[in-house]
């Protein structure tokens, strides 16, 4: 009776552990790219910038993702200015499973700055959707310095015929859906942007499923005073890191594991 006692005692200790330590994750890598940097300020508005902004989200998403076991690199930890080339490299190098880029929208329409809002997840793809390619157009500008037209049709025909872009939009749908559960359970009124191909070079030279979140509008006053409370930011990495682990747990089903 003692021993059957003892053999249970032991048992329930061991499950009490695996429920601690949860999946083994420490050779999932999980590069996260904050947009813009130095000189490249990305969006302002009344002296708030997009490179510091998504350079705190990155900082919270980092600490998150390590909490919960992953290995994590930054592709800047501070404010520099990084070349297209230099951030992929380093998702290539490092061997993520995983490329994040983060950014924060803005619109150039005064009169409309507290009107659009929300929060986007994109893909790469080539698309015409004008409103899509306009975003892209405005993150592309920076990054794509110094490279010529023949060399961003070459890199961006290699990722679209790779096989990369259905995990890329897989990636998209499950980050997306846990920010807006995330934030929705504090501020009911936030918007769902969704989900949204854009041919986003930031995306092309990595050779592994890419997303860039647009975490909202930093044009929009009500979105703005929001992106830089440190709760806000908290929930957006909480949604983003929850949504990884859906996407990882989802392919392991889906490969009979
Ligand atoms: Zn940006």
């Amino acid at each position: 009776m003692r021993s059957i006692k003892k053999i249970l005692a032991g048992f329930s200790v061991l499950l009490l552990l695996v429920g601690c330590v949860g999946p083994d994750r420490s050779d999932t890598l999980i590069v996260i790219d904050a947009g813009h940097g130095g000189y490249d300020c990305g969006a302002l508005c009344e002296g708030q910038q997009e490179k510091d902004l998504v350079l705190q989200i990155s900082r919270k998403l980092q600490k998150e993702f390590k909490r919960k076991g992953y290995r994590v690199y930054l592709t800047r930890g501070n404010d520099k200015f990084l070349k297209l080339e230099e951030r992929t490299r380093i998702a290539d190098h490092k061997d993520a499973k995983v490329f994040i880029s983060i950014h924060a929208n803005a619109i150039a329409d005064q009169s409309r700055f507290n009107v659009v809002e929300g929060i986007e997840t994109y893909f790469l793809q080539k698309t015409r959707d004008a409103r899509s390619q306009r975003i892209a157009a405005r993150e592309n500008e920076a990054v794509l310095q110094g490279t010529d037209q023949l060399s961003r049709d070459v890199i961006i025909d290699a990722v679209l015929n790779g096989p990369k872009i259905v995990q890329s939009h897989k990636l998209a749908i499950d980050v997306q859906n846990n920010m807006i559960k995330q934030v929705k359970s504090r501020y009911g009124d936030v918007a769902n942007g969704g989900v949204r191909p854009a041919p986003f070079y930031i995306l092309v030279g990595a050779s592994r499923p890419s997303i860039l979140v647009e975490v909202g509008y930093i044009t929009n006053s009500k979105e703005r005073t929001r992106l830089f409370t440190s709760d806000y930011q908290e929930r957006i990495a909480k949604g983003i890191v929850n949504g990884v682990d859906r996407y990882f747990d989802n392919r392991k089903r889906e490969m009979g594991f």
